[in-house]
């Protein structure tokens, strides 16, 4: 009986393991198709700062909307295109996108076209020697100031080489681009990072945020974040920010940008501009900052 059981378990571990590894090559064939289709695109959600209720920057976010599967996280392809190398021809092209959108909006919003965008790197774009002057060219051809651009990367892009790591980092800043560390405190290279290289922002991961209204600790431990941010000259920004607990507990800890779905979820470019036209979430982010000031 128990050998039964314990084979048919083998059988259904089997079945789903093929079913993973069936999608996994058809998704990494899908893809191959698709790069330098019309399936890919972009879509852009803000981030605010709580004590101004601006939007300082926007984050690019991978779309891709196949013909048959429908959509499909970026959460899945994104790690099959970066096994197969496909990331390098999507990221420049993520890249090259997101910086003409944004000289675009420079030309078309006025006042309230996006003073930065947030462009996401993967390790092996990050890795890859062309990348400072890869950034230069489309700077130049989109004719976006360096300053507008915000690269992020997570703490695996420079766990395995310090010092390459460090030369990149330094030749990207040095063009006027900053850097962002994408995911902070989700890793384990955090703080040893922090000593080595000099980032501008740190992106304090999602999984700090979401538990920040029960008493785990994790109010404390953003509190010291702030402190050592603010300390290093480091401007922090909260990720995934989805409740209005959440946000006051931010501002009481003295954390100023704020990015989640609270205030917005990333919006296709229609809807954004819609969005900044309007104003709409600015308002509604503002009247929360009044209430706590009260
Ligand atoms: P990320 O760079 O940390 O981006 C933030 C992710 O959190 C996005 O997921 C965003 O939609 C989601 N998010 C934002 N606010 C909230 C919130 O309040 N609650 C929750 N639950 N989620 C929130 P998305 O768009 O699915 O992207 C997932 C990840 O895929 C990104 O995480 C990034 O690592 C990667 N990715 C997306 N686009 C690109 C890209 O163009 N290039 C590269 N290399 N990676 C990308
Ligand atoms: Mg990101
Ligand atoms: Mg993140
Ligand atoms: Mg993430």
């Amino acid at each position: 009986e128990a050998k039964r059981a314990g084979r048919a378990q083998h059988v259904i571990f089997d079945d789903k393991m093929h079913t993973q590894v069936h999608r996994r090559m058809q998704i990494e064939n899908e893809l191959r198709d698709a790069i330098g289709t019309d399936q890919f695109s972009l879509h852009y959600q803000p981030i605010v700062s709580l004590v101004t209720g601006e939007i300082t920057a926007v984050e690019a976010l991978l779309r891709w909307q196949h013909p048959k599967f429908g959509s499909i996280s970026p959460a899945e392809f994104i790690p099959i295109a970066h096994e197969s190398d496909m990331i390098l021809h999507l990221g420049k092209w993520v890249l090259s996108t997101g910086c003409q959108q944004c000289a675009d909006w420079r030309k078309t919003l006025g006042s309230v076209a996006p003073r930065q965008i947030n462009i996401n790197l993967a390790r092996k774009q990050f890795e890859d020697p062309n990348l400072p002057e890869d950034i230069l060219c489309v700077l130049q051809e989109t004719g976006l100031p360096a300053d507008y651009l915000q690269l992020e990367v997570t703490e695996e892009s420079f766990a395995m080489n310090v010092y390459e790591a460090a030369r990149t980092m330094k030749s990207i800043r040095k063009s006027g681009v900053t850097l962002a560390i994408d995911d902070f405190g989700s890793g384990t290279a955090s703080f040893a990072a922090l000593n080595q290289f000099t980032v501008d922002v740190l992106k304090v991961d999602r999984s700090l945020i979401c538990n920040i209204d029960d008493s785990t600790g994790e109010a404390a431990l953003l509190h010291g974040l702030v402190v050592m941010a603010r300390n290093l000259g480091m401007k922090l920004v909260a990720e995934g920010v989805e409740t209005f607990e959440q946000l006051k507990a931010l501002q009481e800890l003295g954390c100023e940008l704020i990015q989640g779905y609270y205030f917005a979820r990333p919006m296709s470019v229609e809807n954004l501009e819609c969005f900044l036209r309007t104003n709409l979430g600015l308002q509604a982010c503002t009247t929360g900052a009044m209430e706590l000031a009260d």
